[in-house]
C-alpha cells in the first residue's frame, strides 16, 4: 500500500474549479515534485494535504489512515514555505524547539533533538543567533530543521528554495535531497521550475489547470511525455503537426499540415502507428543531428537561420519542412563549424521521436 494516497481531490473557489480529481500515490521515502505554471493548483493541493484548506471531494490518507477529519496540527506533517516564517524574536534553537515544546517534550530531550536537527542541517554552533543574523541559505536550513525535528511522516516544501540566488539554490537542492534520502521521509515539493523538479525528484507530477497531465520519473516525463503540454513544459521540443500515411517496413510517410512531408523511422517497439492518424510529432532539439554530408542525406533538408552560443551548447534555428526547428548541439560535437545561411541535412533516431496529442 502507498504511504501517501490522494484520491480524486477536487476543489472549487466561487464556482471556479481549481482542482479536478487529483490522484497521487507515493511509496514511503519518495520525493515528488508538483510542477506546473502559475495558478495550476500546486499550492492548493499542498494546503489541502496540510489541512489548511478543505476539499470539496476526494480523500487523503497517510499510512493507510484517512487524515481528512484531522486539523493541521494533528496531521504529523512538516512544512517549509518560501518565506521560511521563522519567529524573528526567537533564537535558532528556540525556533527549532517550538514544535517539540508544543508536544510537551522534556527539556533534556528537546535539547538533544534540537542539537540533532541542527547537526543534520550543518548549523551546530548557531543555536543562539537570531534569524536576521543568518544568511538566506542558513535561514532556509533552520526552517528545514524546524520542520523535521518532530519526525513528521510527510514533508511539504512550497517553493521553498525560490528566494535563494542561483548558486546557493543549486547547493541547497543537493543538500536537501541528501537529507531527505538519509532520513527517508516522503516529500512533496512545489515548484514551477522544471530544472529544479528534474534535479530533486523521484517522481514529478506535471499539472495544468487543476489536473495532473502526467506523473512519472523525471526520465519518463522527459523521454515519454504524455502530450505537447508536458513536452513543452519540461524541456523544449519541436512539434510537427501532421498525419501518418503509408506506414510500411520500418518507416512511414508523415505528411505535415503545411503540405511538406518526410519519412519517419518507426521504432521496432513502442506505440502502434496507425495509418491515417492525425498527430503531432515531437522531437527534442538535442536529439536532432546536423550534417552537411550529402551522402548521409535523410530527406530532411534545412537552412541554418540563426545561431546562438551559450558556452556549453550551440542552438541552431533551422528552417526545414516549412517551419523553424530548434537544434541543440554540445560544444564538443564538432558541429560548431556551421554558419548562418548554410544548407544542412537533419536526422534523428527513431526512438527519440514521440507522437503526441495536444
Ligand atoms: P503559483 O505557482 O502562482 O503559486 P499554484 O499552481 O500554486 O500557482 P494555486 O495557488 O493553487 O496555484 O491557485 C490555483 C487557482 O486557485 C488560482 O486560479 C487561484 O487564483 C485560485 N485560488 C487559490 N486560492 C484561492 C482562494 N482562497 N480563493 C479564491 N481563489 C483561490
Amino acid at each position: 500500500m502507498a504511504h501517501l494516497e490522494i484520491n480524486r481531490l477536487t476543489k472549487s473557489f466561487h464556482g471556479n474549479r481549481v482542482l479536478d480529481r487529483i490522484d497521487i500515490a507515493l511509496e514511503k521515502g519518495t520525493f515528488l515534485s508538483l510542477l506546473g505554471p502559475s495558478g495550476c493548483g500546486k499550492t492548493t493541493t499542498m494546503r489541502m494535504v496540510a489541512g489548511f484548506e478543505s476539499q470539496d471531494e476526494g480523500t487523503i490518507s497517510i499510512g493507510g489512515q484517512s487524515i481528512d477529519s484531522f486539523p493541521p496540527y494533528k496531521r504529523n506533517i512538516g512544512m517549509v514555505f518560501q518565506s521560511y516564517a521563522l519567529f524573528p524574536h526567537m533564537t535558532v534553537a528556540q525556533n527549532v524547539a517550538y514544535g517539540l515544546e508544543q508536544q510537551r517534550m522534556s527539556r533534556g530531550d528537546i535539547r538533544k533533538e534540537v542539537a540533532n536537527a541542527l547537526e543534520m542541517v550543518q548549523l551546530t554552533g548557531y543555536e543562539q543567533r537570531k534569524p536576521k543574523q543568518l544568511s538566506g541559505g542558513q535561514q532556509q536550513r533552520v526552517a528545514l530543521a524546524r520542520a523535521l525535528v518532530t519526525k513528521p511522516s510527510l514533508l511539504l516544501l512550497d517553493e521553498s528554495l525560490s528566494a535563494l540566488d542561483k548558486n546557493l539554490r543549486s547547493a541547497m537542492q543537493i543538500e536537501l535531497r541528501m537529507i531527505q534520502k538519509e532520513i527517508g521521509i516522503t516529500t512533496i515539493f512545489v515548484t514551477h521550475d522544471q530544472e529544479e523538479a528534474m534535479t530533486l525528484s523521484d517522481r514529478i507530477a506535471v499539472m495544468r489547470a487543476g489536473r495532473i497531465e502526467q506523473i512519472g520519473s523525471p526520465h519518463e516525463i522527459y523521454e515519454q511525455p504524455a502530450n505537447t503540454f508536458v513536452a513543452g513544459f519540461v524541456g523544449q521540443s519541436n512539434f510537427l503537426k501532421g498525419t501518418l500515411e503509408e506506414a510500411g517496413e520500418g518507416r512511414a510517410r508523415y505528411v505535415l499540415d503545411n503540405g511538406n512531408s518526410l519519412f519517419v523511422p518507426i521504432p521496432a517497439s513502442g506505440p502502434a502507428y496507425a495509418q491515417g492518424t492525425g498527430t503531432i510529432l515531437s522531437i527534442r532539439p538535442e536529439k536532432i543531428r546536423l550534417t552537411r554530408d550529402v551522402s548521409a542525406q535523410t530527406g530532411i533538408k534545412g537552412t541554418i537561420k540563426f545561431i546562438t552560443y551559450v558556452g556549453s551548447t550551440f542552438t541552431y534555428l533551422v528552417e526545414a519542412l516549412g517551419q523553424e526547428l530548434k537544434v541543440q548541439r554540445q560544444n564538443d560535437s564538432n558541429d560548431h563549424s556551421f554558419r548562418q545561411g548554410e544548407d544542412v541535412w537533419l536526422a534523428w533516431n527513431a526512438e527519440h521521436q514521440t507522437l503526441l496529442t495536444e
